[in-house]
């Protein structure tokens, strides 16, 4: 076995990131994506077109 210590704190900080990203649905194109941060509204990558956040 390797020494994996450094790996699995990598790996935490990544997925602490993850959860900050904010997931939008575009109504035009229906593209599924995801904005690094807390945002109110993201313009989709695919269509150019601007959807409100998601709300559960
Ligand atoms: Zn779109």
């Amino acid at each position: 076995m390797w020494e994996s210590g450094p790996y699995d704190r990598r790996d935490h900080r990544r997925f602490e990131g993850e959860r900050r990203k904010t997931t939008f649905h575009c109504v035009r194109c229906d593209h599924i994506y995801a904005i690094t941060g807390r945002v109110e509204c993201g313009r989709c990558p695919h269509c150019g077109h601007e959807n409100p956040r998601l709300k559960f």
